[in-house]
């Protein structure tokens, strides 16, 4: 069963491995942040979850995560990322598992919440050209009734996909959108760390034997 805390555990663990790589494509086409931003952050979550009530409701952990990402990171990501796992927990309510239509849910309003935020659209070489795909392949999984841990792996292909698709958009929202024809032929940071995140919710609910 997944449990917020793995998930974010494993999130952490991976952002904090990719961040070097994460700092280098934002140094391309932003300042260079992007690996510290998310790394102190999810360090932060981390604690923030292992020091937190430990009867909390799935929905209840997100919400603390995300309020501490908008606390702790000072980049673009925070706030959207921060709005994205708040929003997705108050989706929850008081759901007790987080089983496949939970996890649609969950990122449902986790991509409402970035687009509310950020404005951007699918091909603005952002974080939703990760997270709008692997939503996609996740609903489309759980609706044809695969498991879902099938689904979540084709989340995180879709995520990985995407993020890999950004390299040759020019970018239409955020710091890189300043560089116009200059942000072609670069990965986006945010949706290279996102598609880490949503790898790590597939890890986090089939953890490997
Ligand atoms: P900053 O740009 O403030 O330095 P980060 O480097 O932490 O913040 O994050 C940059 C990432 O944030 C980008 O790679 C992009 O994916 C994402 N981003 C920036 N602006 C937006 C937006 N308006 N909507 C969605 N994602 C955005
Ligand atoms: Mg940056």
């Amino acid at each position: 069963m997944l449990s917020v805390n793995d998930w974010m555990n494993r999130a952490a663990i991976a952002i904090e491995a990719e961040s070097d790589h994460l700092t280098q494509l934002d140094s391309a086409i932003g300042d260079g942040d992007h690996g510290i931003n998310m790394m102190r952050g999810m360090r932060a979550v981390t604690a923030a979850l292992a020091d937190g009530d430990p009867d909390a409701l799935p929905g209840q952990r997100l919400i603390l995560a995300g309020k501490t990402l908008v606390s702790t990171v000072g980049g673009a990501s925070g706030p959207l990322w921060g709005s994205a796992l708040r929003h997705g927990g108050r989706a929850l309510g008081d759901t007790p598992e987080l089983d496949g239509p939970a996890l649609v849910e969950v990122l449902t309003a986790a991509l409402t919440a970035v687009q509310d935020l950020g404005a951007a659209e699918p091909g603005d070489k952002t974080m939703v050209d990760a997270l709008a795909p692997a939503l996609a392949a996740l609903r489309d999984g759980i609706d044809a009734g695969d498991t879902v841990e099938a689904a979540l792996v084709a989340a995180a292909e879709a995520a990985e996909e995407g993020a890999r698709a950004t390299t040759p958009m020019q970018a239409r929202k955020g710091r890189a959108s300043y560089l116009g024809e200059r942000s072609v032929g670069h990965q986006d940071p945010g949706a290279t760390s996102t598609a880490l995140i949503v790898r790590a919710l597939g890890a986090a609910f089939a953890p490997p034997g």
